[in-house]
């Protein structure tokens, strides 16, 4: 049986004022607790849970023993930014959300190892912050940094804007501090660069969007403060071009490159229409660009910017680039950060799309986006494809945006369909249905068909292992 069959329709009075009991004034009444029953774009809404905000992690182990003991399903949640309806119950479920936000301490702060240890809700511009007083760097960079928490960025293994260079969000953790799916609080929070001391458990919760435990704290890798960045934004001949300079750029300068972000002409054509505020780099029309940022760490590099600017004249006199701007002021490669940066927005001017995250590896990405393409027009011609993102890591938001003038229910009514097409074509690239933003409920159905039977079957071996009752974040990802 499953834990949605066997847990309770509703909560029971006694077992909410033990919830109180447990955190006090984190428990919200249904005022307060709506913005946390509601997905941000109010895509999905929670009907009969409840929200506690614990604030400490003996009050998240207290509120998850009460659950286990009720068989409550518990959703943890952080910002609340999630792409894919991780952090908000299904619509009747009678659920606790468990809210991080006010464990937002940042515990410890180490410069000489390179790490800090934060608790799950702080924001994770906060700890970009942090990082920065203590003169490092914590790397994590995505459009939601002012207000998704670093315990939904561990949970989903967020991607962002420097994976390229410093990698996803499960390559910044040395340690973690989990609350089990019994209660049990597991403190693995080490900040060792080696440790092989058997399985590495904490790689488990990294990625599991609070299917196993709660993240309640992390030990964090830093990294120097880049001395300098040069941030480019650059017109290519095509696709093919921007892998190629991608390489090129990468050897140039001793792999300093932290971004490289794909756009075609469509896409910044959509952000200069729909944010304000945002201009053309460049004075002529052109098919494709790229948003390219290289950081130097070292203090003394008297030639860094002759060598970006060397490779990117050397691609110009090869044809690879067509044309290119250099910022040559923070206000200016603010401006190229924007146009990347607004993507979302902008799309929501052109109406309803249906998106994709997917990544293939890096070399393939201008094949797969040429058939792609092929496939979704054979479907639906006038689809307008809105293709765009991190090629540096092989991750393209790769959205389709209904043909002008059609109808939206009529467009929405192709999703199923359209993500077949798209997700078909990136399996047979060897690619993921997901790159970034994780699975949760949106992506859930489609999994099954785009992992191996065996690695499915020991996705619910670890699943049943952890989490034996299913009351953690049920009917998400697995
Ligand atoms: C404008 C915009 C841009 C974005 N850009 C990117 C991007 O470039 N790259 C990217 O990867 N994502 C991106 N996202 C998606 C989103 O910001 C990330 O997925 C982010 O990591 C989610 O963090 P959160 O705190 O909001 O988590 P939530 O949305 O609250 O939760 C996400 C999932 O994690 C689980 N969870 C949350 N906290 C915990 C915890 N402490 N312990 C266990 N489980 C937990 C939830 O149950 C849920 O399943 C973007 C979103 C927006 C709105």
């Amino acid at each position: 049986m499953t834990v949605a069959a066997r847990a309770p329709a509703s909560l029971a009075p006694d077992f909410v004022r033990r919830l109180e009991a447990a955190v006090g004034r984190g428990l919200l009444d249904s005022a307060d607790g709506a913005p946390y029953l509601t997905e941000w774009r109010g895509l999905w809404r929670a009907k009969n849970a409840v929200v506690v905000r614990p604030a400490s992690t003996e009050e998240v182990a207290e509120v998850v023993r009460l659950c286990a003991e009720a068989l409550v399903p518990i959703v943890p949640q952080g910002g609340n930014t999630g792409l894919t309806g991780g952090s908000i119950p299904y619509e009747d479920e009678a659920a606790v959300v468990v809210n991080l936000g006010r464990m937002n301490r940042v515990r410890a702060v180490d410069p000489l190892n390179y790490a800090m240890t934060v608790e799950a809700g702080c924001i994770l511009q906060t700890l970009q912050r942090t990082a920065e007083e203590a003169d490092r760097l914590f790397p994590l960079s995505l459009g939601a940094e002012g207000s998704c928490q670093i315990g939904g960025n561990l949970s989903t293994n967020a991607g962002g804007v420097a994976v390229l260079k410093y990698g996803n969000a499960r390559d910044l953790v040395l340690g973690l501090e989990v609350v089990l799916a019994d209660g049990t609080i597991w403190d693995g929070l080490r900040g060792l660069r080696k440790d092989n001391t058997g399985y590495d458990l904490k790689q488990l919760f990294l990625g599991a969007e609070g299917t196993l435990g709660i993240i309640t704290a992390a030990v964090l890798k830093l990294f120097p403060k880049p001395r300098d960045k040069r941030t480019s934004f650059v017109a290519l001949r095509d696709l093919d071009a921007a892998i190629e300079l991608l390489v090129r750029m990468r050897s140039a300068t001793g792999d300093q490159v932290a971004s490289f972000e794909y756009l075609p002409r469509n896409c910044l054509q959509m952000a200069l229409d729909h944010i304000p505020g945002v201009a053309d780099p460049m004075s002529r029309v052109y098919d494709h660009y790229a948003l390219i940022e290289v950081s130097r760490t070292a203090d003394e590099d008297a030639g860094f910017a002759e060598h970006v600017e060397a490779a990117l004249g050397k691609a110009v006199e090869d044809g690879l680039v067509l044309d290119a701007a250099v910022a040559q002021s923070q206000a200016q490669a603010a401006m190229f950060w924007k146009i990347r940066d607004s993507m979302a927005e902008a799309q929501k001017g052109e109406g309803p799309a249906i998106r994709h995250d997917i990544a293939v590896p890096v070399s393939r990405i201008p094949a797969f986006y040429r058939e792609c393409r092929g496939r979704v027009l054979a479907r639906l011609p006038e689809a307008r494809i809105h293709g765009f993102g991190h090629v540096g890591d092989g991750n393209l938001h790769y959205n389709i945006a209904a043909p002008r003038g059609m109808d939206s229910q009529a467009f929405l009514a192709l999703m199923g369909e359209i993500n077949g097409v798209v997700h078909d074509c990136v399996a047979e690239y060897q690619g993921s249905i997901s790159a970034e933003h994780g699975i949760g409920r949106l992506r859930r159905a489609e999994l099954p068909r785009y992992k191996g039977a065996v690695e499915l079957a020991l996705m619910r071996k670890v699943k049943a292992a952890l989490d034996p009752l299913g009351i953690m974040n049920p009917g998400k990802v697995i």
